[in-house]
Order: C-alpha cells, then sequence, then structure tokens
C-alpha cells in the first residue's frame, strides 16, 4: 500500500471503532488471516479493514465514514461468492455475518442481510414451512435471491429472487430505504436480477411455502454410460412434473474413476414421486441409488456435506438451450480432458413456473428454459502451483460451449473476465438496469456481481 492509502485506513479504522461495537479488524489484528479468507482458496484478497456490523445504523454509518474518506467498500454475507468479491482487496468489507436473524409471520420470512440459506430454512422449518433456496445452506440468502437462486423448488416455485416480496437497502449516501412493488418499484425490480449493485441489502422479505418432505437422494451410474444417461434424462426432463427437480453432475468417484449422478428432489405425491425415481433410475444401470423421504432442511444438509472448503476452485457458466447431441457430445469431451479429479461438471434445468412469469417481471436475464451448466475447476494447494491448467480447463470447455449456448450466463458464477458472457447476461433489461444503478449509485460506490456499465 502506498503511505497515503495507509493513513487513509488509519483514519478509517480509528472513525470506525470509535462509532461501532462491532469488532473491526485490520492487518494488524492477529484474526486478520481468518476474517480475510473465504470458502475459495484461490481467493487472496487484502481489504483495509472488516467492520462487522450488527444493526441497519451500523451499516449506515460504515459507508458514510468509508464515503468520507473515499475508501472503496464491499459487502460480505456468508463469503460464498466464487470469486471473492464480497473481500475487496484495499477495501473496507461491511460484514453482515451478525445480522442474520430471521422472523417468520405467516407465510413470509423476515431475512436479515446477512443470513445464510440455512438460517433461512431452519426458522421456515419450524414454523412449518419452505424457503425458496439453492441446493446448499452455506451461502448467503442475499447473494443467492436478489441474482438468481436456481434449487430444489425451482420448477414449481421459481428462483429464490421470484420468492422476494420486499427488502431494505442502505444506499450510497448511508440513507435506508424500503422497497417493494408499491416503494421505490424501480429499485426492487433491479434488485431481482441485478443484486447487491445498488445499496446494503440490510433485509429481506421473502414468500415461503406450505411444508412437504422431499423424496431425495442420489442415482449414481458408470461414466461409461454417461451419454445414455444423458440423453434420456434430457427426454424424461421434457415432460416431467414441477414437483420434480434435478441436479446431474460428472464427477470422480473415489477411486478415480469418472461417473455421472442424478440427485433428484420431489416435492409431490407420495407414489408419484416412487415413479418419477424409477424413471429417473432407468436412464441407465445405475452403480449406486440412494432414496429417501426426508425434510427440506436435510435434502440441503446432505448438499453441505459434499462442499470441500479452502481447496481452489474456479468456476466458469454458461447457459445451453437444450441438452440435446451436440451439447452432451461437447460437455463429455471435455469431462474427459479434466485435469484434476475434484473438477465437476454440474447442469441444472430451468424450467416449470419460472418460464411461465413475464420475462420483465424482474431483472433477471434469461427466461427462457434452458440447463445452467456450472464448469468447476476444482484442486487441492500443491508446490508446483497447477492452477493455471485447471483454471484454462474450466475456460476452453466454456469455449466449446459457445456454439450451444444462449447469450449470457448466470450471473453470480460469471466473473469479470467473461467480458461478452457479462454484457449479455440481463439480455434486454441491461439499459433498464444501468438506469437504476445511475439513479441509485451514480457514483459506483457498490460492486457486487458484474454489471455492465
Ligand atoms: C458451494 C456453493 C454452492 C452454491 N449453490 C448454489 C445453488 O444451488 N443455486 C444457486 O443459484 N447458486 C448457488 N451458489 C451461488 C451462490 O448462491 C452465490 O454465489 C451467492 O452470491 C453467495 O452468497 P454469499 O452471501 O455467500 O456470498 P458473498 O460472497 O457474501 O456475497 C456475494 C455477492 O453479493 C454481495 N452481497 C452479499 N451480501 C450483500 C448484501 N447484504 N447487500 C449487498 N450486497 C451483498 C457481495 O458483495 C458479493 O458481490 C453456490 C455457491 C457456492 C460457492
Amino acid at each position: 500500500m502506498v503511505q497515503n492509502e495507509i493513513s487513509r485506513s488509519g483514519d478509517v479504522v480509528r472513525a470506525l471503532k470509535s462509532t461501532l461495537r462491532g469488532r473491526i479488524i485490520s492487518p494488524e489484528d492477529p484474526d486478520y488471516a481468518n476474517a480475510r479468507r473465504t470458502w475459495n482458496r484461490d481467493v487472496d484478497h487484502h481489504p483495509a479493514a472488516i467492520a462487522f456490523c450488527g444493526d441497519v445504523e451500523e451499516v449506515q454509518t460504515a459507508v458514510r465514514i468509508a464515503r468520507a474518506h473515499e475508501m472503496p467498500l464491499s459487502v460480505r454475507s456468508a463469503g460464498f461468492d466464487v470469486i471473492g468479491r464480497s473481500v475487496r482487496a484495499g477495501a473496507l468489507v461491511i460484514d453482515l455475518s451478525r445480522m442474520n436473524q430471521v422472523r417468520v409471520n405467516q407465510q413470509t420470512g423476515v431475512v436479515g442481510g446477512g443470513a445464510t440459506a440455512a438460517d433461512v430454512i431452519a426458522a421456515a422449518d419450524a414454523a412449518d414451512l419452505m424457503a425458496v433456496t439453492g441446493w446448499n445452506g452455506r451461502p448467503g440468502m442475499t447473494g443467492l435471491a436478489t441474482v438468481g437462486g436456481y434449487g430444489p423448488l425451482l420448477a414449481k416455485h421459481g428462483l429464490a429472487l421470484d420468492n422476494l416480496i420486499g427488502a431494505d437497502l442502505v444506499l450510497a449516501d448511508g440513507q435506508c430505504v424500503s422497497v417493494d412493488k408499491e416503494q421505490h418499484d424501480d429499485l426492487f425490480w433491479a434488485l431481482r436480477g441485478g443484486g447487491g449493485n445498488f445499496g446494503v441489502v440490510t433485509s429481506l422479505k421473502l414468500r415461503l411455502h406450505p411444508v412437504r418432505q422431499v423424496l431425495a437422494g442420489m442415482i449414481m451410474f458408470a461414466g461409461a454410460e454417461a451419454e445414455t444417461v444423458l440423453r434420456r434424462y434430457a427426454e424424461v426432463m421434457q415432460s416431467a412434473s414441477n414437483d420434480l427437480a434435478v441436479v446431474a453432475g460428472i464427477i470422480s468417484l473415489p477411486n478415480g474413476v469418472p461417473a455421472l449422478f442424478l440427485a433428484p428432489a420431489w416435492t409431490g405425491q407420495l407414489s408419484a414421486g416412487e415413479i418419477a425415481m424409477e424413471v429417473l433410475k432407468r436412464c441407465g444401470t445405475p452403480i449406486h441409488v440412494q432414496l429417501d423421504w426426508m425434510s427440506y432442511q436435510d435434502l440441503v444438509r446432505g448438499f453441505d456435506a459434499r462442499v470441500v472448503d479452502h481447496r481452489h476452485y474456479a468456476v466458469e457458466t454458461r447457459w445451453i438451450a437444450k441438452l440435446d447431441v451436440d451439447a452432451i457430445s461437447i460437455l463429455l469431451a471435455g469431462a474427459a480432458r479434466r485435469t484434476s479429479p475434484f473438477s465437476t461438471i454440474i447442469l441444472q434445468h430451468f424450467r416449470g413456473l419460472p418460464t411461465q412469469l413475464p420475462p420483465d417481471s424482474t431483472a433477471f436475464g434469461m427466461r427462457r428454459e434452458h440447463v445452467m451448466v456450472e464448469l468447476i475447476a476444482a484442486w487441492d494447494p500443491s508446490p508446483d502451483n497447477l492452477g493455471t491448467v485447471h483454471r484454462h480447463w474450466a475456460h476452453e470447455l466454456s469455449r466449446a460451449l459457445a456454439p450451444v449456448s444462449l447469450p449470457g450466463g448466470y450471473p453470480n458464477a460469471l466473473g469479470p473476465d467473461a467480458d461478452d458472457q457479462v454484457a449479455r447476461a440481463y439480455g434486454e433489461h441491461l439499459p433498464r438496469l444501468q438506469a437504476v444503478k445511475r439513479r441509485y449509485d451514480a457514483s459506483g460506490v457498490f460492486a457486487a456481481t458484474p454489471l455492465p456499465t
């Protein structure tokens, strides 16, 4: 850091310490290394300070102090952004993990800006309700419900953001506003897709749904059958009930042998669920099947148990129009070229209710049916530092998929270097989004998921 940045950081830290009750961690603090660390070891950002805010007023104070000293800032809720955008180098990180309270009132959840999906699921479960989340519980609810949120209830209840009915934000001038269909409707529209680019979201209001047991688990097939299984799986999904969601993935088993899994979640009637599972099993000859009725909470816990922390990760993403022969052949050729046994390809089908909502109901850019593909390069730290090789694998496979892809991609998984995809991720909504950005954050204080200027 150059001298005037060091002195500015010192001023900011002193001002924060004299006004906030929560902890302020700066580089001299013995806990700094832990506090800046994220789930992804590949992220090695050194922020100027981290302020653990406990309420809206503390967030307002932190934003005003950062602005008064012209210090960049970033907002962190659970820190699961794949490229660490919540821990911005040289910035003040406004950490909301203390603001994780969830209140449930009838079929609405009022959720603190730092709550994880698991916090929301647990509170909803206690009230016999279900929240629309992703497949994992550990990521923050704000990142999901303001950018997308593909999960087990997608076909039936939409993306997480389709279930966002209001929010409170602290804007760049420190003012706190409530947004919903009646108040600041332009910002409410932009927030559902445009993510944390307009202010600090201190609270979300979410629609919850009556609870159901979920029939879920894993059906595993040998890698040699992958082509047949994917082809049949694509056929099955064409006419599947909206009670069904499936994550498909290409992985390596612990012995290094490639395999393909279908991880279904069924939230409909019991007998129809058993039939749906039989149909999925018949996509090939399963080598392992584990399916059970369970709570939504247990389904998500099962996915959390598979997330390995502090490995290196690099993610690329594509929206493909359909899982046809060409797409399957590109994916399988890419899978065969994986450079690490931990690298995976994950597929999620966007279909059902969210495809029927008007395309301009929210800022989310892709309402037509598609398959969201995540190419996840993952590797353990090693002295020979092969990161470039693994990143290159994901990048090249993403390039190979381009001809069968729709424009853009899921913004939560797009890095800033995916220029062409970033520019098209919001489609026709981009000018309207940019206008809201200019209206509420003209000087670009907030930079979350990439939003072309
Ligand atoms: C292991 C794993 C599993 C995932 N599973 C799914 C899935 O099933 N479905 C799916 O759709 N996505 C999934 N994702 C993507 C994930 O939901 C997003 O990356 C999400 O943004 C993470 O939220 P976070 O709060 O943990 O991240 P953070 O790193 O804390 O924040 C993410 C971004 O949002 C901004 N931000 C965070 N909180 C606020 C706030 N309160 N106000 C303003 N800006 C804020 C940050 O500055 C940052 O730019 C997964 C990601 C991982 C790593």
